[in-house]
Order: C-alpha cells, then structure tokens, then sequence
C-alpha cells in the first residue's frame, strides 16, 4: 500500500474510536421489539416510531434504546426524549428496554 494511503487509514483507525466526531443527521431503522418489529426514524432532529406508545406520549422504548445506543453521534436536540427529559443523563433510572 501507499505511504499516503497508510496514513490515511491510519487516521481512520484513529476516528473510529472518536464517535463525538460524527453526528447523525438522518437515520431510519427496523427495531425488532419484544412485541413486534417497528420502523424508527431520525430526521432534523425529530425522532419518530410507529409504535402506538409513540404516538401518545411522542417517545418510545425503541426510539430511547436507540438514543442511547448512538448517543455520541446525536446532537444535543437529539438526545432529548419526552419519557424523561434528556436520554444521556439518567442511565440509573432508565427502565430496562
Ligand atoms: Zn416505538
């Protein structure tokens, strides 16, 4: 491989263990919940299930769970949920998803 080449991989190694570089600006993903498979989406910082909990309370144990799986590369706007106010900050009190 090219020297230059090495160190841009390198570098990659580098980032890849810097999550807070990167923030996610749009996401969609099939969560498969305990109770049937849902569709979470991520856009300009508005999140979205199509979970019935959802709809009522404007968050979800999947649209949390997958706050706090990509919680480094959310923004701050991101990382707030309905359920309890800010997604990073209250791990202990979280209820097991
Ligand atoms: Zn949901």
């Amino acid at each position: 491989m090219h020297s230059s080449m090495i160190g841009k991989v390198e570098k990659a190694m580098r980032y890849a263990h810097e999550p807070d570089r990167v923030k996610l600006e749009a996401i969609r993903a099939r969560f498969a919940g305990d109770n049937g498979t849902h569709t979470v989406t991520l856009d300009a910082d508005t999140w979205h299930c199509d979970c019935h909990l959802y709809e009522s309370a404007g968050g979800c144990s999947h649209t949390l769970a997958v706050q706090k799986m990509l919680d480094p590369m959310l923004t701050e706007a991101a990382r707030e949920t309905p359920l309890y106010g800010h997604a990073e900050m209250r791990d202990e009190e979280a209820v097991p998803v």
